[in-house]
């Protein structure tokens, strides 16, 4: 079974593929599990959203939740979980809130940027635990949906390519993703999950991969890299 807070990140991509923008979920916890803040992409929507980026090259869904927490202050017990590998910006992101940990489920071998934002002696500094990719269907299933808006949208992309010379598991799954009913904002109802019980392992060539029970659960720590 996926765990709520994953779910609860990829029911928010779903609703993003519903509004016809990038697909990605975000949730950030406190200490205790509590949800503090949750969003979702929002890049692609004209409708302006009170307190929420839209319409704009930096409405990620990370950005999104990060920008409801105080300005002041140090978050080594939050965790930021994301359906898929936040790009610089967002990594960035997660350091400059300075939330402990950064928890995400799909793989993107095109513009993620986990193992790279130790860039600057501020950011080096942070403790920032990186957790992901997460082997199994919710990990799949958060690199299928980012993968699916480029299948309808822009199948000649660069990400396109690089996703099925890469992940091929991924990039069938966004197929049938494409194939769902998108009018339907309700994952589940929409079938979304159901595709979970269908093996679909994750693993960009050449990227490490976390373990996970399959399904999704919880993976075993690992230190983002010094690059
Ligand atoms: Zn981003």
């Amino acid at each position: 079974m996926v765990d709520p807070i994953a779910t609860r990140c990829l029911r928010l991509a779903w609703q993003g593929w519903c509004a016809g923008t990038l697909p990605v979920g975000a949730v950030v916890t406190d200490a205790t599990g509590t949800v503090v803040a949750a969003e979702r992409g929002r890049m692609f929507e004209p409708a302006p959203v009170a307190g929420r980026l839209a319409g704009c090259a930096v409405a990620h869904a990370e950005i999104n939740a990060l920008a409801q927490l105080p300005a002041a202050g140090q978050r080594p017990d939050h965790t930021l979980h994301v359906s898929l590998e936040p790009c610089l910006m967002c990594v960035g992101a997660a350091g400059m809130t300075a939330v402990g940990r950064l928890r995400f489920l799909g793989a993107d071998p095109y513009a993620g940027a986990s193992r790279h934002y130790r860039h600057t002696p501020y950011l080096a500094e942070l403790p920032l635990r990186v957790d992901g990719p997460m082997r199994g269907g919710a990990g799949a299933l958060g690199s299928a949906l980012h993968l699916a808006y480029y299948l309808r949208t822009a199948p000649d992309a660069p990400a396109v390519a690089v996703h099925r010379r890469s992940m091929p598991e991924a990039f069938d799954l966004a197929r049938r993703i494409v194939e769902l009913d998108a009018r339907q904002p309700d994952a589940a109802a929409a079938g979304l999950f159901d595709l979970l019980t269908e093996p679909a392992p994750t693993r960009p060539a050449g990227a490490k991969t976390t373990d996970a029970p399959a399904g999704g659960g919880e993976p075993a720590g690992m230190e983002a890299e010094r690059t």
